[in-house]
């Protein structure tokens, strides 16, 4: 709705509660004026409470489409959120013979390929109109051999990983050898590769992306063996590699050096498919946390003060900005490498959980919708959180707030390092971001750019807005080329801080709404601040790397450095989908 067609109210006032702005909506239609509605969540609870059933009725068609989804032929496959859904032929190798052979009659049948991990990206990654090939029974994960190393004695601590195993099955199996992944992003559902090749990050400035873990990589690339028609196998591995050429297996031709290496570590699946990685961890450590809730120009003081400063100085740093008030939750943690006195803390609960939970009268609202019990209750609450901002977008602001607060706490908690990483949201809460990487020296003015713009955005049309808040992290530069945080020099580079713009999905209405704001913070993102896209977050359709040209050539240098390598690999493009060859490969006519 937009601002032009609020309806003033005679009496303003009145309808500054939760109680007076549901109820005014649901007997109107309309939300009044453009103003910030303070309350607690108590208050909120009574008003969802008293008006439970007229909420239902207004979006119980929603939500039953939501829950119902919208898939159809078993050809056409669909991610995580439902945002890119596709028609393609699906094939589910069980092991490396069947994977190698399923490449070859793609070839044959001169069909393009694309693997699928989690299937969670929300960009167009994974899109093919040839074959998918599901890796959910590639999995598993096991102690490097020492035999085919050059040093035998540096196999302690690197582990085989086939390529669809997830995070979180990569993260038990370490747990119980006494070692643990470097770092880990907000979420564990990805796969290994699937993480590692759209340059799935954490949060930290000494620390590199998660492909930075990955010491030699076992392709099935796009080239064929003219006699026997099947796809040419790899091992990459950078210069000084581990691999003992002398002992190494002869079917995977075995390639070390740094150029090669660097493309396929952060690929896009633009070489071929990855088997498998050799990963390098880290013994097995605990996070401690602390917490802080402050406004946005304190926190921007803090980040002044550079890398050894009150935040970034930490191992692990982020900052959540409410755009909408200015409230901030900074988050500082320490890594702990030996085990920590006292009682451990559990697995983070997701804010939107938090609030839910304190929410009773959303179940009111289930009971008027549902008559029979719903089986996955906890999405579905999730789902009911965002249509009812969607219904009651004035309430926004302070829901922000509100959520902030549930995830703050003065005491330290101290965890295992996963607990504390991950932040619990994934298909309970059906959300959508954008995330896009600046330089240390630009980052700033970015964040008070995109705070700005999503104010402006909002007041021009209530629903133009995100319904999370906006997050800031940090890395390490790392050499790997499509990354987000490639540096020329990584030992040297500043790092870069990642801006994540997330939302609950099912607060617009289509896609599009959510392109509304993360098209012109793309282009502002990209144009003035040296911003990068993250390849596996929503990316405006508009999108392609030729942007980054006048901008930022350093990026742009290393994108033509990887293709010069992918083309190589992949002659004939036939790891290539519509995305890719837009916005990678330039062609035109897509
Ligand atoms: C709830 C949630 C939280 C998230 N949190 C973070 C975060 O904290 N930090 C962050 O940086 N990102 C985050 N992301 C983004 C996420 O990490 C990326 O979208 C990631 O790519 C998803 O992994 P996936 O296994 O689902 O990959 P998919 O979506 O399946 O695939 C992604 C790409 O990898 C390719 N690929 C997959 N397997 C192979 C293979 N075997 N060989 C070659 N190519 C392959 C695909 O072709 C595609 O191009 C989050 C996403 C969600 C949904």
């Amino acid at each position: 709705m937009c601002l032009s067609s609020f309806r003033w109210f005679r009496s303003v006032s009145s309808s500054d509660d939760p109680h007076s702005y549901i109820h005014g909506v649901l007997e109107r239609g309309d939300h009044g004026p453009y103003r910030h509605i303070q309350f607690d969540l108590r208050t909120l609870n009574d008003a969802i409470q008293k008006d439970a059933e007229r909420i239902a009725r207004s979006i119980e068609a929603d939500v039953k489409n939501a829950v119902a989804g919208n898939r159809d032929e078993e050809v056409t496959i669909q991610n995580h959120l439902g945002n890119v859904t596709f028609k393609c032929l699906v094939s589910t190798p069980h092991n490396l013979s069947e994977l190698v052979q399923i490449i070859g009659k793609a070839k044959r049948e001169n069909q393009s390929v694309k693997a699928i991990g989690g299937f969670y990206a929300f960009s167009p990654v994974c899109e093919t109109t040839g074959y998918a090939i599901k890796t959910d029974h590639l999995v598993g994960t096991s102690p490097t051999p020492a035999a085919t190393l050059k040093d035998p004695a540096r196999a302690e601590g690197l582990y085989d990983v086939l390529c669809g195993t997830s995070l979180q099955k990569v993260v038990e199996v370490l747990e119980k050898d006494g070692r643990a992944l470097l770092n880990l992003g907000g979420f564990a559902g990805q796969s290994s590769i699937g993480a590692t090749a759209t340059g799935t990050h954490g949060s930290g400035l000494t620390v590199p992306p998660l492909a930075s873990m990955i010491l030699g990589i076992n392709l099935i690339s796009g080239q064929f063996d003219t006699s026997s028609g099947l796809p040419v196998q790899y091992r990459i591995e950078p210069t000084n590699g581990i691999t003992n050429p002398k002992s190494h297996p002869p079917s995977w031709v075995l390639i070390q050096d740094d150029r090669e290496f660097n493309a396929a570590m952060t690929g896009l699946g633009a070489m071929g498919v990855i088997y498998s990685t050799t990963i390098t961890t880290v013994p097995f450590y605990w996070v401690r946390e602390l917490r802080e809730m402050v406004d946005w120009p304190t926190a921007k003081g803090l980040l002044e003060q550079g890398a050894q400063g009150d935040i970034l100085k930490y191992h692990n740093a982020e900052v959540w900005i409410n755009p909408y008030t200015s409230k901030v939750l900074l988050t500082r943690r320490e890594k702990l490498t030996t085990p920590p006195a006292g009682e451990l803390a559990g697995p983070n609960s997701h804010m939107f959980t938090a609030i839910t939970k304190d929410l009773s009268a959303l179940h009111a609202v289930v009971d008027h919708i549902f008559s029979d019990p719903v089986i996955d209750l906890e999405g579905l609450l999730g789902i009911i959180l965002a249509l009812l901002l969607r219904l009651f977008p004035l309430l926004l602001p302070a829901a922000l707030d509100l959520a902030l607060q549930t995830q703050d706490h003065v005491q330290p908690k101290v965890a295992k390092y996963y607990d504390i990483y991950e932040i619990g949201l994934a298909d309970n809460f059906p959300a959508i971001s954008t995330e896009i990487s600046y330089p240390m020296t630009s980052y700033l003015s970015a964040a008070d750019a995109t705070i700005s713009l999503l104010q402006k955005l909002r007041k021009q049309d209530i629903h133009q807005a995100v319904v999370s808040p906006v997050s800031l992290r940090f890395t390490a530069s790392t050499p790997a080329n499509l990354s987000m945080s490639y540096s020329t020099n990584p030992s040297q580079s500043s790092g870069r801080c990642y801006l994540e713009l997330p939302s609950l999905f099912y607060f617009y209405k289509s896609v599009q709404v959510y392109d509304a704001i993360s098209k012109p913070h793309t282009e502002e993102s990209v144009n003035m601040y040296q911003g990068r896209m993250h390849w596996g977050q929503y990316i405006t359709p508009s999108f392609t790397t030729l942007q980054y040209q006048p901008h930022d050539p350093e990026f742009y240098a290393s994108i033509t450095s990887f293709k010069e390598v992918a083309e190589k690999f992949d002659p004939g493009h036939m790891m290539a989908n519509a995305f890719l060859r837009k916005v990678i490969w330039l062609e035109t006519g897509n």
